[in-house]
């Protein structure tokens, strides 16, 4: 293949719900396109995109993987992705660095709820859409069921472009229906051949609704279809990539991954229609101090604009970025600006990746997926730029973890270990994010789900030898009183050395909340002499952080100072300070003391039929629904309050309670009171 331009590049992610294929689909591409020159197997731990040991210990993708290869004069970055819903962020930011994906669904099981998560991902970042419908050879493999299980739950128009020949044990291949000709897959080698006698019937029917979907497309074809009632092969094609460009088609194949049966034409069928880098629009571009919205073009030669889409951080391999270049050349050897974080970054190799494979390249032109290794400030969503420019690309929205667990190390000395271990860790996903939880003073770790968390327990015990263990997150309640009350504390030691004594009265009132603590001295006369007030305020302050029901912080307490008396000898700083907090301690116990929670507002998006479920459910957590809508494509979006102490597990019993087509998020909406029983059982487990 000669020098590659832009217009020859092709970037497709594979989706799918886990297990179906993508991995082993991935492993017979590579083959077929001779980048490796071995057939590995996700049994065998073998393959080119799951290198990783913790991958290859449980046969699943964890971490999107970069591959790409060469096909008919074309240049194809093919990401192979995670399928498990804990690891959407992976998803996300490969979605963006591509201009295609491919949709994996097993033949057997048909629609699977993750197929929609991703499709409708894809279909958000305006990809073209293939579908691929996998294990053909498998008992059971039901090509049409599958498709209608399909139609009826994916958004989007799906047309088939091949036929399968037999299923299960007597797959063969496709009829591809444009060419109207027979692909005979055996051991990986493809025979073309016409369309068998006893299927030409129902060849020519699917080839007829075909074409139909072809002329919608586009106005001249349609003319011609509706005078002469057929459109040639090329006309077909035209008209298909038109579609599937503009987002609105999806087109179907199929095939077997596991015994490389069809997927040839998937290859081709990446190189028909999946846009080129040049034929979609760039993202948003911004440019300067007032970040002015600037054109951003496939050309090489224009000023390097590029986004990192994934970071990896490895204790062996050191740290890779992966970037995906919207405008100009990226070289070795050069000094570009990080704009994101306003740094120069030197840039010494770059790689073109095939799994942990990495070939050196001199440059890359845009259009194209880069490694750039050793960059020492850029990580996931930083715009790297030509070294003269400011401008930075409109970011990878990635989702906000919603499963929280607090972390400690095994032994005592390993906390500083542990905490560059998980800022690591942290680097390399967008999804994992770590945090002083200074109220509770835990290190609270948040992620997607639970799988993801023990990943990174293995990955901390394995890559960087730190032992850790999870705790369950401390909720941070806080206390405040709901009555004023008005009360003497005294200090008094005065028996033999020299004495102690501070006496004061305090009124303490409720505040609205949010207020915190109020303080107000309203002593004339000098029943507490000035100099000791700084003394009682910082008495009742200590106090305030500590509580009186069950330990937690008090909140939104005005402390008003009335009255008092000293002793000229035995008063001090400290013996105020004692008087103080004693007052704020019988004080408060007057007021009608209660335990706060804080609240969460939480938005649930769940398909329709599902509602019924998370309303029970969130009901039965103490919440209040404030709402529900119904969004365009049949879900329903569900709003409502609920206290988080409710929420911990939520994001495993979600996928439950909609198996495993809803999501939610959530944010601190308020602190409430907690409901009197609970309050009890509270303060009585402290
Ligand atoms: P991924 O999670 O989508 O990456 O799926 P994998 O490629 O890891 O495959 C999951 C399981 O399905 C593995 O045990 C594969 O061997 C098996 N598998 C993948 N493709 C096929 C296929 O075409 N036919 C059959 N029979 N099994 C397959
Ligand atoms: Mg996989």
């Amino acid at each position: 293949m000669g020098k590659t331009t832009t217009a020859d590049i092709r970037n497709v992610s594979l989706i799918s719900h886990g297990g179906a294929g993508k991995t082993s689909l991935t492993e017979a591409i590579l083959f077929d396109a001779g980048s490796i020159e071995r057939l590995g197997r996700v049994d065998d731990g073998s393959t080119t995109s799951d290198y990783d040991p913790e991958e290859i210990k449980r046969h699943i993708s964890l971490t999107s993987t970069i591959t790409h290869f060469n096909w008919k004069d074309h240049k194809v970055n093919l990401i192979d992705n995670p399928g498990y819903a804990d690891f959407i962020g992976e998803v996300k930011g490969s979605l963006r660095a591509c201009d295609g994906a491919i949709l994996l669904i097993d033949a057997v099981n048909g629609f699977e709820p993750q197929a929609e998560t991703y499709w409708k991902m894809a279909g958000d970042e305006n990809l073209s859409r293939l579908v691929f419908i996998n294990k053909m050879d498998k008992e059971n493999a039901d090509f049409d069921k599958a498709l209608a299980s399909l139609r009826a739950s994916l958004k989007g128009s799906l047309m088939q472009l091949q036929i399968p020949i037999g299923s299960g044990k007597d797959f063969k291949g496709v009829i591809d229906l444009v060419k109207e000709e027979s692909l005979i897959s055996d051991k990986g080698k493809m025979t073309k051949g016409p369309v068998p006698g006893d299927m030409q019937e129902k060849v020519a029917e699917a080839r007829r609704i075909l074409m139909e979907a072809a002329a919608e497309n586009d106005e001249e074809l349609l003319d011609k279809y509706l005078s002469e009632e057929s459109l040639s092969g090329d006309e077909m094609l035209l008209g298909l990539a038109k579609g599937v460009k503009e987002g609105g088609l999806a087109l179907v194949l199929c095939g077997s991954a596991l015994f490389n049966q069809a997927v040839e034409p998937l290859m081709d069928a990446i190189v028909n229609f999946v846009p080129s880098p040049n034929e979609r629009p760039t993202p948003a571009a911004f440019e300067g101090r007032d970040k002015k919205e600037v054109a951003c073009d496939a050309d090489p030669s224009a000023p390097l604009v590029a986004l990192v889409f994934k970071t990896i951080s490895d204790p062996y391999i050191g740290r890779l970025n992966f970037a995906r270049i919207y405008s100009g050349t990226m070289r070795a050897s050069s000094t570009v600006n990080n704009s994101t974080q306003d740094k120069k970054e030197k840039i010494g190799h770059l790689f073109a990746m095939c799994g942990k494979e990495q070939g050196d390249v001199s440059e890359t032109i845009c259009g194209d997926i880069v490694a750039i290794p050793k960059l020492a400030q850029t990580h996931s969503n930083d715009t790297l730029c030509d070294e003269s420019k400011d401008i930075v690309l409109e970011k990878i929205d990635f989702p906000t973890p919603v499963y929280s667990v607090a972390i400690e190390s095994k032994t005592k000395g390993d906390d500083e270990k542990l905490s560059t271990a998980l800022s690591k860790l942290a680097e390399e996903d967008p999804t994992f994010v770590i945090r002083r939880d200074n109220e509770t003073s835990q290190t609270v770790i948040s992620a997607m789900g639970n799988v993801q968390i023990e990943v990174k327990m293995d990955k901390l015990n394995h890559k960087y030898g730190v032992q850790a263990e999870l705790k369950e997150k401390k909720i941070a309640y806080k206390e405040t009183i709901r009555k004023s009350a008005r009360v003497q504390g005294k200090y008094k030691k005065q028996s033999g050395g020299r004495g102690q004594y501070g006496d004061v009265w305090v009124e303490f009132q409720p505040l609205a909340q949010g207020s915190g603590f109020e303080f107000e001295n309203k002593i004339f006369g000098g029943s507490v002499p000035k100099q000791y007030i700084p003394a009682v305020e910082k008495g009742l302050r200590e106090a305030m952080a500590e509580g009186v029901l069950a330990g937690h912080e008090a909140v939104d307490i005005k402390a008003t100072l009335h009255d008092g008396s000293f002793h000229p000898v035995d008063s001090s700083e400290m013996a105020f300070k004692i008087a103080a907090s004693m007052a704020f301690k019988k004080g408060v116990a007057e007021a009608s003391p209660v335990l706060l929670e804080p609240i969460l507002n939480v938005e649930v998006l769940v398909p329709e039929a599902y509602m019924g479920n998370v309303i029970g459910d969130l009901n039965s957590k103490r919440g209040r629904i404030l709402g529900m809508e119904p969004t365009e494509d049949g879900f329903e979006l569900v709003r409502a309050s609920v206290p988080e102490a409710e929420m911990k597990r939520y994001a495993t019993e979600l996928r439950s309670l909609a198996h495993g087509r809803g999501s939610f998020s959530f944010e601190f909406a308020r602190y409430e009171e907690v409901p009197k029983d609970l309050a009890d059982r509270i303060v009585e487990e402290i």
